[in-house]
């Protein structure tokens, strides 16, 4: 009776683990056909100095037009994408675009402080990164100072991966941006920020957005502001939602915000737009 049990349990777990192996290799092939048929999209959300209100980035963020099932976040796919050689070429398909978002909005005139992209951690291990940037630049003819890529601590934690760090130097010292994404969720030790190729750090939204109920989230939020002071890097808040996080944070300093209060992601076009009207005509009213 005892060996029965087991056998159960053994096929409900390899059916379970079947279940999940042929879900990821049938959004694989999907995502195979995706790139394909051009399904892969940005769209884009803004950040903006908190004291002037000027755009100072624009950070672009992946999407999936599925056929049958809508518009796909990230959370969706990119588990997936990650775990296959799609990495880098759903990666380099991130770059292209959004360098050519970059490209369209200097033909218009348009300032957008620098465009952001999420490095994917396996692009970043594939290689291919470094390439990946120099001929998307080429391509559309923009300047490394236009481009901020947001990475996580991680990263530079592995060492496993240390090839991360010098590629990530590299990017760093043509001069785009790097920026630690969700920093406070990770493991970085704060004397470790002052040591890595870094111009700014993202507070990630479970600080933000907890500034006025929780003391301590304030104070940490308080203390990375003056940190990246000290270090002369800059700081964007993610995730700010509401007019009293807004103003709270605006008494602790001089950086950038992000974040449903400002402006939800939006397609291309919409940014344009947004880039295009007058500040007096679109932002809040503080
Ligand atoms: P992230 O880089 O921290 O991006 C910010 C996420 O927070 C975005 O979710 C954005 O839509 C959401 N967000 C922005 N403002 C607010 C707000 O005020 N409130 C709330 N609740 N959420 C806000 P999204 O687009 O679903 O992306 C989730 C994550 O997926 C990103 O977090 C990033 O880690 C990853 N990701 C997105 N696009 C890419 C990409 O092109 N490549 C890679 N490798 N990762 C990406
Ligand atoms: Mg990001
Ligand atoms: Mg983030
Ligand atoms: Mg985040």
């Amino acid at each position: 009776r005892s060996k029965d049990n087991g056998k159960d349990r053994w096929s409900y777990f390899t059916n379970d683990m079947k279940v999940d192996s042929d879900a990821e290799a049938r959004i694989e092939k999907e995502l195979r056909e995706a790139i394909q048929r051009d399904e892969i999209f940005l769209v884009f959300q803004p950040q903006v100095n908190i004291r002037t209100q000027k755009v100072t980035g624009v950070e672009a963020l992946v999407r999936w037009r599925h056929p049958t099932r809508g518009v796909l976040g990230p959370g969706a796919f990119l588990p997936v994408v990650e775990k296959t050689n799609l990495a880098s070429i759903v990666g380099n398909i991130v770059i292209d675009k959004a360098l050519q978002a970059a490209r369209a909005w200097q033909d218009q005139g348009r300032d957008f402080g620098r465009v952001a992209v999420n490095l994917s951690p396996s692009h970043l291990f594939s290689g291919n990164l470094l390439n990946d940037f120099h001929v998307a630049m080429d391509k559309h003819g923009v300047e490394p100072s236009l481009i901020t890529a947001e990475v996580l601590e991680s990263v530079f934690l592995d060492d496993a991966r240390s090839d991360n760090s010098k590629v990530l130097e590299e990017l760093h010292s043509l001069g785009v941006h790097i920026e630690l994404d969700d920093f406070g969720t990770g493991y970085a030790s704060l004397s470790h920020v002052a040591d890595l190729p870094i111009n700014g750090l993202k507070i990630d939204r479970s600080f933000t957005n907890q500034v006025l109920e929780d003391v301590k989230k304030e104070i940490v939020v308080n203390q990375l502001i003056n940190l990246a002071r000290s270090l002369d890097i800059g700081v964007v808040c993610e995730g700010v939602e509401t007019d009293a996080q807004f103003d709270r944070l605006r008494m602790m300093g001089d950086f950038s915000v992000q974040g449903y209060l400002i402006a939800r992601p939006m397609p291309f076009e919409d940014m344009s737009e947004w880039l295009a009207s007058s500040p007096e005509d679109l932002l809040f009213v503080i």
